[in-house]
């Protein structure tokens, strides 16, 4: 069994809190993705785990054992890097059997465990090529076999897929997916990729600034953002945001956002929100919110800017009050760029966002 506990872990480079105040339990076998922009402090803290990186503050277990001053080779752990790590001059095998140095197995003992993890992989055919003759995402393959074969207590993997082409990712992610079923481990995996995050999270760790933003489930980050800044990173096209102001209109709430339109705030909203009234706000609404249709009781005519066609929807891009915003569009209903179209309005799944600390409020 091995839950990985971080609790108020940090790290300063210096007078660089690169990392801070991190409390995270991970459970035993649990799949856990931490994603973040660029230097928001995912790689140092996967290091910190990984033991590749001291520990400035609080303390690291793995399973019942503080691990902070434990080697790396003392943690159980088996890291997947970037770019794979492979030794260029040993073959697949090789370099699978690689993970198993210090271990005291014999030849056969080695053999049968490489054959295992690269028949879980499918590289079977590949044991004698070496590291230049195959692909990335065979390279990439041979280094969880690295992985793999030492059946450690938890998986590391630091941005695996980065290197692969758009494809590529999006098998290996669902590769890393079986894998991880097939063989139950404590993985946590950094990317800065919100939709990988999204698709391969048991939990997902929103990191910002060194700090964590939001822990959650793939569809709780999604549905229930607490901050404006999970809102906008997850999720793709972005959330759209208005600013604006919460106002009593008779028996209604409205929000009013910039241009002096009033939308409807569902009732069911009003006793959680009656602390905001007459604030300046911001409104969230995802693009699926939006339509582009005069269907409901309140449209606004908004002309589009930009039209992006994916196939199984087009995005449609336009300006509301100052704001760039955007709504998905049934392809055979999609306006072309230029048009000035209806936009209805779904706020049953708005969001309101206090602006001075970008919480969301509940
Ligand atoms: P990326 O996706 O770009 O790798 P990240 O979220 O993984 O980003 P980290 O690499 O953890 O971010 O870096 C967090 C912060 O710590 C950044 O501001 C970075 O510049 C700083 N940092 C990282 N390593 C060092 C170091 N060895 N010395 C000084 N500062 C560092």
């Amino acid at each position: 069994m091995a839950p990985v506990s971080l609790v108020s872990l940090g790290k300063a480079f210096g007078s660089i809190e690169a990392v801070r105040d991190i409390d995270l339990e991970i459970a035993d076998n649990e799949f856990v993705v931490l994603v973040g922009p660029s230097g928001c402090g995912k790689s140092t803290t996967l290091r910190m785990i990984a033991g590749l990186e001291t520990i400035s503050r609080g303390e690291l277990r793995i399973g019942e054992t503080v691990v902070n001053h434990l080697s790396p080779g003392e943690r159980d752990i088996a890291m997947v890097f970037q770019n794979y790590a492979l030794y260029p001059h040993m073959n697949v095998a090789q370099n699978i059997a690689f993970g198993l140095r210090h271990r005291n197995l014999s030849r056969a003992e080695i053999k049968a465990a490489v054959l295992d993890a690269a028949r879980l992989l499918d590289i079977e055919a590949l044991l004698d090529r070496r590291p230049k003759a195959l692909s990335g995402g065979q390279r990439q393959r041979v280094a969880m076999g690295r992985a793999i074969v030492r059946r450690p207590k938890v998986f590391l993997f630091d941005e695996p897929l980065s290197n692969l082409d758009a494809k590529l990712r999006a098998q290996m992610r669902i590769e890393i997916k079986r894998l991880h079923q097939r063989v139950p481990t404590t993985t946590i995996f950094v990317t800065h990729d919100q939709v990988e995050a999204m698709t391969m999270a048991d939990r997902v760790v929103v990191m910002n600034n060194g700090v964590i933003e939001q822990v959650g489930t793939p569809l709780d980050v999604y549905n229930k953002p607490a901050t404006r800044f999970v809102a906008e990173f997850i999720g793709s096209p972005s959330m759209n945001f208005f600013d604006g102001t919460l106002e009593a209109q008779g028996e209604d709430l409205v929000f009013r956002i910039g241009n002096g339109r009033a939308l409807p705030v569902p009732r069911a909203r009003g006793s959680a929100y009656s602390k905001h009234f007459g604030k300046r706000l911001t409104l969230g609404l995802r693009p699926e919110a939006l339509s582009v249709s005069d269907a409901s009781d309140f449209t606004i005519e908004v002309e589009t800017k930009v039209v992006e066609p994916l196939g199984v929807e087009t995005i449609v891009y336009f300006d509301l009050a100052g704001h760039p915003a955007s709504v998905r569009a049934a392809p055979n209903r999609a306006p072309r760029a230029g048009e000035t179209v209806p936009l209805s309005f779904d706020m049953t799944f708005m969001h309101l966002i206090d602006p001075e600390d970008g919480s969301v409020i509940p």
